[in-house]
């Protein structure tokens, strides 16, 4: 770990908050796979590594994310002003009551961050994101909401996750015309697998509102690493219960053949098939932090050694890279 270059951070699009180019994740991991202790040790391995972001949501595990997430960095002893932390607000938690699930509407937005507060254990999320679109509520209510979060103290940035480029300008012209807070960033996937919203939906967003992105998935649930080369690893994401659809990505030929050929090129730099996949995201610059994820230590500091393939990462084979997964 000593060896590892040092961390770049990057302000959050043209808002002036600065985050670490890679960042870690909860989804899936903490509360399924990771518990309190586990979650300590990776959570202290990424802060050594110069992560200060940490990713979480009200439905990861039904609120046990946040709850793990918060007892954690209470143990760890870490001051507030160390840490950027998220959370994101959409599908609810209380089950299928009105107004609690799958909704941006303002009741169940300002009662939602409360109830991530609590179980965090904080006054404030540094980032509160719309966890996805909301048809059925008028934008308007939401922006306002949203902005009324912000005005509160309890979120000190809002934005949206999985919205389209025409959903994220309306809201910010909402905001706009009414002199409300506005969205700052957007949180889709990126990966090699999974280009176009960010190469080219969001194209001229990056300028026009100066939206930042903090991206997930970056090995496409694990993929992207190789691991399903050979075959399902036991114990792997795509063995848990309700994660069949990783199967349908990772034995596909042409993942395969694509995949293999990521690997080969690793090697010739080495560096691990992840580590080269992760410095690839990292490599675009409308990236302000590539969000991590990782079941165990160790594959939390292969991932971290990203940074190192992104020094090795040439102009030549990123061209190559998005040649193979154009
Ligand atoms: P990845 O695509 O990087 O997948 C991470 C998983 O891949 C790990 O949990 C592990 O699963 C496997 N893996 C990771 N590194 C390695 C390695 N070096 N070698 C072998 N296997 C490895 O990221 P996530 O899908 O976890 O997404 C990252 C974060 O993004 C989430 O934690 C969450 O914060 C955010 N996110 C946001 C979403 C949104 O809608 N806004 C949606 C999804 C994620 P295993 O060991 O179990 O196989």
């Amino acid at each position: 770990m000593n060896t590892l270059p040092a961390m770049p951070y990057n302000r959050l699009g043209s808002a002036g908050l600065q985050v670490s180019q890679f960042s870690y994740g909860s989804w899936v991991t903490f509360g399924n796979q990771v518990d309190t202790g586990l979650a300590k040790e990776q959570l202290q391995a990424a802060a050594d590594a110069g992560v200060n972001f940490f990713d979480n949501a009200e439905v990861y595990e039904n609120g046990k994310s946040e709850q793990i997430m918060g007892q954690a960095i209470r143990e760890l002893g870490w001051e507030r002003w160390q840490y950027v932390i998220s959370t994101k607000l959409f599908w609810g938690i209380h089950g299928d009551y009105p107004n609690m699930q799958d909704t941006l509407n303002r009741k169940y937005l300002l009662q939602a961050i409360d109830g991530s507060l609590e179980r965090l254990g904080l006054d404030f999320v540094d980032l509160v994101f719309c966890h996805r679109p909301d048809p059925n509520t008028p934008l308007e209510e939401t922006v306002y909401a949203m902005s009324d979060i912000v005005e509160s103290g309890k979120a000190l940035y809002w934005g949206t996750s999985e919205w389209s480029a025409d959903e994220i300008r309306a809201a910010w012209d909402i905001a706009d015309k009414r002199n409300l807070r506005k969205p700052v960033m957007e949180q889709p996937q990126y990966n090699l697998l999974h280009r176009d919203k960010v190469e080219r939906e969001f194209a001229r967003l990056y300028e026009d509102l100066g939206l930042g992105l903090t991206t997930w998935s970056p090995l496409a649930s694990g993929v992207l690493s190789g691991k399903y080369l050979h075959g399902i690893p036991a114990g792997s994401r795509a063995t848990l219960k309700g994660y069949d659809f990783i199967k349908d990505t990772a034995l596909n030929a042409d993942v395969e053949r694509k995949v293999q050929k990521l690997a080969d090129m690793a090697a010739t730099v080495e560096v691990t098939t992840a580590q080269l996949a992760l410095a690839w995201v990292a490599a675009n610059p409308h990236v302000s932090t590539v969000i991590l994820g990782a079941s165990s230590v160790k594959q939390l500091q292969e991932n971290l050694g990203a940074l190192t393939a992104l020094e090795r990462l040439t102009p030549e084979m990123k061209a190559q890279l998005d040649q193979l997964f154009a």
